[in-house]
């Protein structure tokens, strides 16, 4: 007999979907985070895609903590002396159900963790798990410092570097190419300089992706949310070509906040926050085994993660799969069976949802991300044209034609690449 129907290791959105629907539903759950609360060590930029949210808890966009439903979202490439914008700004967002939503994970966790307790989960914090409790290759449960706790299921929300899918042999061994590196700072700014700055009404809120200079040209990009009386900014880069191009992020993080277009956006703010946390970017290539005998693995711990330039998603990917793996535990419960058979179906439930669906869509990003004339050339290449478009002098003008094959020239991008590239992007993004 086991203590619980079910053990979730870490109370990340994943984990806490996991535990709110389990317990909802009747099923004994406990939950171990390390953290003092949940959120305290998580650091998502943070804009949430709220559909999935909606079916688990309807009522969340009344009672959780959301900071503003984001209706614009702004595509920059940037130079080091330029910056050209796609703004899109669609009044339908504006309207309920909205679209996303800027969220602070130390906020928004914690609540997440208040609805999973009063649905009849225990939340038990501060604790790490060290392993998981085998007993011939089946799970069996987890043990934390001197305790052992059993389950009929573990479910591993353990996050990006999840060692747990990795003792149970379900993942290899830590492989950068398919991780990204993300650093952030909350600047909080006073909501009235906010809303002017940003020209925002009521509850309304901007994303920026921006591609480019952010980054020194190594591939990924920056971001950068507004929320109630706070910024988020971060960038996301490869870790593999961090590396390769020997750059530090944090560093590359303050060139980037010093930046002529964006150094007025945070004037006058105070850095509330500032981290660092590796993001899964490998895609749908890199997802690993997601079940084991008496185990199943949700979220970052999955390589449940999309990147594709303009969105970084990892939270509404996570709650579903909280989801899809709290329903496999509820039909092993009733047929008394939590082996390995029975679990495959939480594989084929993510299959059949916009989890895995959309992340199949966008299985070449990553690949087409890494390509460095994205973050090089291309940016240089808009930077020719518009600068020749504006400028006016005292010698006769080009006509456009002629200012476009001026700087494609210049920027070094050729026929052949430009052609495969618009191919890449429209057929991987
Ligand atoms: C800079 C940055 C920006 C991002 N921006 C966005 C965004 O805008 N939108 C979006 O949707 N996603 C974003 N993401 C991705 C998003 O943060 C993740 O996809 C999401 O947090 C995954 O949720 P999770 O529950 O799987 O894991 P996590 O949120 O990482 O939660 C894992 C939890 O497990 C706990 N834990 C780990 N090990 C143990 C242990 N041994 N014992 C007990 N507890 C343990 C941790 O403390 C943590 O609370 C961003 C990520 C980063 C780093």
């Amino acid at each position: 007999m086991s203590d619980y129907d079910a053990i979730v290791v870490g109370a990340g959105p994943a984990g806490l979907a996991a535990a709110y629907r389990l317990a909802k539903a009747g099923a004994e759950v406990l939950v171990i985070e390390r953290g003092s609360y949940p959120g305290a060590k998580n650091l998502s930029g943070g804009l949430l895609f709220g559909r999935i949210l909606r079916e688990l808890i309807p009522e969340f966009p009344q009672e959780a903590p959301l900071e503003r439903h984001i209706n614009r979202y702004i595509l920059t490439f940037m130079t080091k002396d330029s910056t050209f914008n796609l703004d899109f700004k669609g009044q339908g967002f504006s309207q309920e159900p909205h679209n996303g939503y800027s969220v602070l994970r130390a906020k928004f966790d914690r609540w997440l963790g208040e609805k999973a307790e009063e649905a009849g989960a225990t939340l038990i914090t501060n604790i790490k798990v060290d392993s998981l409790l085998m007993e011939n290759n089946v799970v069996k449960g987890i043990v934390a410092g001197e305790e052992e706790m059993t389950a009929n299921v573990v479910i591993a929300a353990d996050g990006v570097l999840s060692f747990l899918a990795e003792q149970a042999g379900l993942r290899d061994r830590y492989n950068p190419a398919n991780f990204a590196v993300g650093v952030k700072e909350l600047i909080g700014l006073d909501r009235t300089t906010l809303e002017e700055r940003f020209g925002l009404t009521g509850n309304e809120g901007t994303e920026y992706a921006m591609l480019g200079y952010p980054t020194k040209g190594v591939s990924g990009g920056a971001f950068f949310y507004t929320n109630a009386d706070s910024i988020s900014v971060g960038l996301v880069m490869h870790i593999d070509h961090t590396s390769s191009h020997q750059v530090s992020p944090s560093e590359v993080l303050e060139d980037f906040l010093a930046h002529p277009a964006i150094a007025p956006l945070i004037r006058g703010g105070k850095v509330l926050e500032y981290g660092a946390h590796v993001v899964p970017e490998g895609g749908y290539n890199a997802l690993q085994k997601l079940f084991t005998d008496g185990l199943l693995v949700v979220g970052d711990a999955a390589g449940l993660g999309s990147n594709n330039g303009f969105t970084v998603r990892g939270m509404d990917l996570a709650i579903a799969s909280g989801i899809y793996a709290a329903d496999t535990i509820l039909e092993a419960k009733a047929k008394g069976d939590f082996s390995a058979a029975t679990l495959a179906s939480y594989k084929k439930k993510l299959e059949d949802s916009f989890v895995l669906k959309d992340m199949k869509t966008y299985a070449g990003a990553a690949a087409f991300m890494k390509g460095d004339r994205l973050f090089n050339a291309y940016p240089k290449l808009v930077e020719g044209i518009f600068t020749s478009i504006y400028t006016q002098q005292s010698t006769p003008k080009e006509n456009l034609l002629k200012s476009v094959l001026k700087a494609r020239k210049e920027s070094g991008v050729t026929y052949m690449s430009l052609g495969s590239d618009v191919w890449k992007a429209v057929k991987n993004l």
